[in-house]
């Protein structure tokens, strides 16, 4: 017998996809347009977090526009998301710079050096430009340092000392090269609190200078569509900001734009013998090495539609992706009923940080990319194949 499922396109959806809902999306984007409606702040989107440009249209009526980590997120926003394009990269290269200083509009540098070489284009084109400061004040847990723009071997950002000294070397008569603004990223799915905190932090070391400014840039890493996030608090920070300098107070997020708005949907290829002590093993047609590799990188583990703790339900299982390394593993679950071949598993809040982190690893394929529309009906956005394999090689 067929197995039910819910959400009901689970049965049909070709698996491995992501599949992304438009409903779940527009429930985060509203929130994230009622902040800039009450505030007057921009909202970008972080594209590094979340490209899938079918949605870019949907997001456009939302959001203020994008920002991107190069000249290919940069070029994407451009030819799909109608708004402000922005661009921040820890080093651009020449050749990618006429581009760039063409399509983007804010365009913000990790170092003077950088500056000092692009700025001349990009005030010959009349456009906005800044630098990232790291206001060396980390929030983090230091089992996250691969996260924290804060750590002292970062090399994101410029730090209050060596921005003084080229200050004084440079001169005030035009500030700093010419630049517009300030841009601090030191948060990864944070709160508010962090931020008015690292606002402090940044006020206290570099807000004598927001005076020469137009606007200051609060990063991405706020989780602002989670539940207990505390709205009000940010509100207060943009505020603050706007009415005590004047300036225009620009956010990135990309998590908070597709926080679960999407799935990775998958099949089970094969359920292995029972072992005494061992939980069962069972190798899906998904692979987290492949598809979701955050879930080793971070490490975290996903949630399973139907799927419960070890032991917690009757069936407990280890569910695995069908690579060479046995690392593969997504984690522990535990169902009301017995795996077999064919059941569908759906691992929950897989729009962000995975269709732009894919790999083919062991010729993996890709999985397909699906929307659900607002009316519930499925569409097939993109399949992929061996070419997209061999392509890459
Ligand atoms: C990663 C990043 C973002 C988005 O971060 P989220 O955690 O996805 O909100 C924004 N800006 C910069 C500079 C980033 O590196």
């Amino acid at each position: 017998m067929a197995r039910e499922y819910k959400p009901d396109w689970l049965g049909k959806v070709p698996t491995p996809a992501y599949v992304v809902e438009e409903n779940r999306l527009v429930h985060n984007l509203e929130i994230l347009a009622g902040l800039q409606e009450r505030t007057g702040c921009h909202v970008l989107l972080a594209q590094k977090c979340f490209s899938m440009y079918h949605f870019y249209p949907l997001i456009s009526r939302y959001l203020s526009g994008a920002t991107a980590s190069g000249l290919y997120e940069a070029r994407l926003a451009y030819q799909e998301l109608p708004g402000e394009n922005h661009i921040f990269s820890p080093a651009y290269q020449e050749s990618d710079f006429p581009e760039i200083a063409e399509i983007c509009d804010h365009v913000v540098f990790n170092s003077i050096k950088q500056l000092k070489k692009f700025a001349p284009l990009l005030k010959e084109k009349g456009k906005s430009y800044g630098l990232r400061i790291n206001p060396e004040y980390s929030t983090q847990s230091e089992d996250f340092a691969m996260y924290d723009p804060c750590s002292p071997e970062s090399r994101l950002g410029v730090k209050l000392a060596d921005f003084e000294r080229e200050l004084t070397a440079a001169g005030y008569q035009e500030f700093m090269y010419g630049i517009d603004g300030l841009h601090f990223h030191t948060l990864c799915e944070q709160g508010s609190e962090p931020l008015a905190e690292t606002l402090e932090a940044v006020e206290k070391g570099f807000g004598k200078y927001f005076k020469y400014l137009k606007w200051l840039n609060f990063g991405g890493g706020h989780h602002i569509t989670k539940t207990e996030y505390n709205i009000p608090l940010l509100e207060k920070c943009i505020r603050h900001v706007r009415e005590t300098y004047g300036l225009e107070v620009y956010l990135e997020p990309g998590e908070a734009v597709a926080l679960d708005a999407g799935y990775l949907a998958s099949s089970v290829l094969d359920v292995g013998p029972v072992a005494d002590g061992i939980y069962q093993n069972v190798i899906l047609d998904t692979s987290a090495a492949c598809h979701m590799p955050d879930v080793l990188e971070v490490p975290y583990r996903p949630p399973v539609e139907g799927g419960g703790q070890p032991d917690e339900k009757k069936y407990t299982y280890r569910l695995g992706g069908p690579t060479c390394l046995s690392g593969d593993n997504i984690g522990v679950y535990s169902f009301d009923y017995q795996l077999r071949e064919g059941d569908r598993i759906l691992f929950g809040d897989m729009a962000i940080y995975t269709m732009v982190k894919t790999n083919t690893f062991n010729g993996m394929p890709l999985p397909s990319i699906v929307a659900i529309k607002a009316d519930g009906s499925m569409e097939i956005i993109r399949s992929f194949g061996y070419e997209d394999f061999k392509m890459r090689l």
